[in-house]
């Protein structure tokens, strides 16, 4: 039987578990999903060999070090430096990224965005601008402090801190902060927030399972939203693809993925 596991934290949170083992169970797949509550990220490597992992997926805050910790990364994962997806290839680890093609599935049914602010500046926020640019989309990206804007900035984005933000009108705001993840805080502070609320037509939040201090104050301000959940979706169904090396059909996949979130 392979193993499979996430690593993160925290990690107690994470749907992922559930979601791959349905996929395993119902499909009939020898495999088993489980979580690793990671504290170091340079540890990464040597917990995944020690664990005997035929693969794994990796959570806040050690997708930049699993980059740093592949043997060979592929893909849309070499352009944005941030995995989140490893498989274990004959001893040799390899690194993907699912994140960004499954936050664009998650916001298919938004329509017409041509501009974008992202709040947070985060493996989520690199790997989402990179992808938001591939399509011609307009990205400013607000953080809370000012040392990791610079990769933003090398992407012709806008960036600002909560200090020198300057308000514009969006299409879409985006929350890839872990604020509101294992606490009740705002992704910004509540003036600003509630000053782009006013100026966007719809809002995401990376975070899902719960309703986020901030998708509570989108819906009192009755703006569109919707949580992480797609996102976790599109992403799930594309690592696991990878997990089974495509033996089992995408569609067969998404479809017992859905369904653990029924669960
Ligand atoms: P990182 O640790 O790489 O980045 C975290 C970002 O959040 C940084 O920009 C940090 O700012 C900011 N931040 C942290 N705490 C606060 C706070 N209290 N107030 C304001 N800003 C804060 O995380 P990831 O990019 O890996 O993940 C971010 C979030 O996205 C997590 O909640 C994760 O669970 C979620 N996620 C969900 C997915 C899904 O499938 N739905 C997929 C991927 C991620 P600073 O630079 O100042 O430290």
């Amino acid at each position: 039987m392979k193993l499979f596991s996430i690593f993160g934290n925290p990690v107690s949170h994470s749907r992922s578990p559930l979601m791959h083992n349905s996929v395993f169970k119902n499909l009939n797949y020898s495999a088993c999903y489980t979580r690793t509550h990671l504290l170091d990220g340079t540890k990464l490597k040597e917990t995944f060999f020690a664990l005997g992992l035929s693969g794994a997926n990796v959570t806040v805050p050690h997708k930049e070090a699993a980059f740093k910790a592949c043997d060979e990364v592929r893909g849309f994962a070499k352009t944005v430096g941030v995995v989140n997806t490893l498989i274990n290839e004959n001893g040799k680890l390899i690194g993907y990224n699912t994140d960004a093609d499954g936050f664009m599935y998650a916001i298919e049914e938004f329509e017409n965005i041509k501009k974008i602010l992202i709040l947070g500046a985060g493996g989520t926020a690199k790997a989402l601008a990179t992808r938001f640019k591939q399509e011609r989309i307009e990205v400013s990206v607000l953080n809370r402090s000012e040392g990791r804007l610079s990769f933003f900035n090398d992407l012709a984005c806008q960036t600002y801190t909560w200090d020198t933000f300057e308000l514009s009108s969006y299409d879409l705001v985006v929350n890839t902060t872990s604020a509101g993840l294992a606490d009740e805080e705002l992704p910004a502070p509540k003036k600003l927030i509630l000053s782009i609320l006013k100026n966007t037509n719809y809002i995401a939040d990376a975070i899902y399972g719960k309703l986020t201090p901030f998708l509570q104050l989108a819906s009192q301000n009755n703006i569109t939203y919707k949580d992480g959940a797609d996102m976790l979706l599109g992403q799930g169904v594309l690592a696991n693809e990878l997990f089974v090396n495509a033996t089992l059909k995408k569609e067969d996949i998404k479809r017992e993925m859905a369904m653990s979130f029924l669960l």
